[in-house]
């Protein structure tokens, strides 16, 4: 991890009272893997939020919004820049609609970026409001939900948004309707800006109705994936035609090894991190999948989850995806 500047947030102690510096960021993934953050805030509000972002465009230092790091694998030797948690309460706010109306009426529901997926979701279900059963079973934040588009085969968050609130890196805020959000599979077309609050168009249905079609989903889960260990979810997406946890499987790689990482039985598509696991053991493993698939399918597997601060998945064939700062 390199140093770029001093101090980009001195003269502020309103500011410099929610940074911290050096922040272990494996305590805050879902891999428990990575180093530290070189800077790390969670700031009390929209306008802490605004500066923040000045300041760094101003210092050309990265900043980096950290929602649940469900889908993330941080480098062992952490990130430089300001890693920024949207996890006081005015980043979590949810507004409901009125709790009467009828059957089928569309009603509008608005999450703050920080707001935890899961509680959403099991919310909106006990409220008889359809359209978000589907993200059963999916850990994170409104907002790296809305940067990934996660989802799945029973549909995705895309489905139900409407428009999307951001912040520009000059502090700016703007909303994003849905045509305009570039949403395809597994990924967002928003560019580079902080997702601040997401618009959702959900629909009135019969609350036991929508906890059975929730239950369903997330027995799925249940059955197929390894929930108990440290993962971040599916290590690659789905190449066009194919499932890439079936390709991973026929390639014989269930089970395979590196280090602490190891290619989960009960989903192929799954790398657990134990005892021991270091980042860059997952990165070898990662390349060793890619380059094995590749020679035996002639299929390239596309990373799904994101790197952060990982020079090299050791994938020399097939390529890493990765980015040095990104
Ligand atoms: C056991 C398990 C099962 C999973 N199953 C699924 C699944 O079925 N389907 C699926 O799609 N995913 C799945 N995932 C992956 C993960 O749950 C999703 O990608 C989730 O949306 C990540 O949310 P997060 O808040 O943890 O984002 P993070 O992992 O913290 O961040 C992911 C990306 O989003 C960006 N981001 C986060 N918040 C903001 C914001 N406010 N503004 C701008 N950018 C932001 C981050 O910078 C990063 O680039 C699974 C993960 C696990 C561990």
């Amino acid at each position: 991890m390199t140093e770029r500047c001093d101090n980009p947030f001195a003269g502020d102690p309103a500011l410099e009272a929610v940074l911290s510096q050096h922040e272990p960021l494996a305590a805050h993934t879902w891999f428990g893997l990575g180093g530290p953050a070189r800077w790390m805030a969670r700031p009390q509000d929209i306008e802490q939020l605004a500066e923040l972002t000045r300041r760094c465009v101003r210092a050309g230092l990265p900043l980096r919004v950290l929602g649940q790091g469900a889908n993330l694998l941080v480098g062992d030797d952490g990130v430089d820049g300001l890693v920024v948690r949207l996890d006081r309460p005015v980043f979590k706010r949810i507004e409901w609609p009125a709790p009467e109306g009828p059957q089928g009426e569309e009603v509008t529901v608005r999450a703050a970026a920080g707001a935890d997926l899961g509680r959403l979701t099991l919310e909106a279900v006990r409220r008889g409001l359809a359209g978000l059963e589907c993200m059963a079973g999916i850990p994170g934040t409104v907002g790296g939900a809305v940067r990934m588009n996660a989802g799945g085969r029973f549909g995705q968050i895309s489905d139900v948004i409407r428009s999307v609130r951001v912040m520009h890196r000059d502090g700016r805020q703007g909303v994003v309707p849905r045509e305009e959000a570039g949403f395809a599979y597994r990924r967002s077309g928003l560019g580079d800006v902080l997702i601040l609050e997401a618009e959702l168009a959900l629909r009135r249905d019969d609350p036991r109705r929508l906890h059975e079609r929730y239950r369903a989903v997330w027995e799925v889960k249940r059955r197929t994936q390894p929930l108990r260990e440290n993962s971040a979810g599916c290590v690659f997406k789905n190449p066009p035609g194919h499932s890439a946890g079936a390709l991973i499987d026929r390639a014989g790689l269930k089970g395979r090894k590196v280090g602490g990482a190891c290619v989960a039985r009960e989903h192929a598509n799954f790398i657990v991190a134990r005892e021991g696991a270091t980042a860059s053991d997952v990165l070898e493993l990662i390349g060793q999948i890619r380059d094995e698939v590749s020679d035996r399918f002639g299929v390239d597997l596309e990373l799904e989850i994101e790197l952060w601060g990982c020079r090299s998945s050791g994938g020399a064939r097939a390529g890493t995806g990765a980015v040095g700062t990104a």
